[in-house]
């Protein structure tokens, strides 16, 4: 148990910012990578972030990646979303369009996971600009209801929200991996290490 412990370097759980271009997604991963409100970031640019966290007492990393677009290619898109392992899937809620792209974004991510149980935050970013809503409380509450995720509105300028969606998203991925390894140990991992166990106990 504590070979494991010592070995192991701090978690690293990784983190892919899925939505339609201009809700937020960079904004979002800036604010809370460096506590600040960036207005003109690249809009074509796809990025990665990695930041060391503390997480309920426990140090861990974050890998964040704000895709920008490219995984319009299918290719690129599979590649991105296979190696995430927590999606933060962000509408503006000023803007009805980016609302209903979400619903892509999910399916394909489905599609490429292949497991309804990955950790997702529906994120309705922008909560700021309250007299500009175009997407209404109930029916976002309804969309992520009907997924089984939560819902959250963020604001990337005020900073509302921002760590506790990706702290949220950290703590679903980290009982998800608890819960594969779990699993995973009681069919074939566990008899390779209890051989090591039993061989170190010989010795
Ligand atoms: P992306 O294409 O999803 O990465 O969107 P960006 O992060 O580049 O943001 C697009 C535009 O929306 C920029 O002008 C941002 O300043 C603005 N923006 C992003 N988040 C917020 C927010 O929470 N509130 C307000 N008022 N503007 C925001
Ligand atoms: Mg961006």
């Amino acid at each position: 148990m504590t070979s494991k412990k010592g070995a192991a370097s701090p978690s690293l759980h990784k983190v892919i910012m899925v939505g339609s271009g201009g809700v937020g997604k960079s904004a979002l991963t800036l604010q809370f990578m460096y506590d600040e409100f960036v207005e003109d970031y690249e809009p074509t640019k796809a990025d990665s972030y990695r930041k060391k966290v503390v997480l309920d007492g426990e140090e861990v990393q974050i890998d964040i990646l704000d895709t920008a677009g490219q995984e319009d290619y299918a290719a690129i898109r599979d590649n991105y979303f296979r190696s995430g392992e927590g999606f933060l899937c962000v509408f503006s809620i000023t803007e009805d369009e980016s609302f209903q792209a979400t619903q892509e974004f999910r399916e394909q991510i489905l599609r490429v996971k292949g497991d309804e149980t990955i950790p997702f935050i529906l994120v309705g970013n922008k909560s700021d600009l309250t007299d500009r809503r175009a997407v209404t409380l109930a029916n976002a509450r309804a969309q992520a209801e009907e997924w089984k995720v939560p819902y959250v509105e963020t604001s990337a300028k005020t900073r509302e929200n921002v760590a506790k969606v990706f702290f949220d998203l950290m703590r679903e991925i980290r009982a998800q991996k608890m819960d594969t390894e779990g699993n995973s140990k009681s069919k074939k991992d566990k008899p390779r290490k209890k051989i090591k166990c039993c061989k170190c106990a010989i010795l």
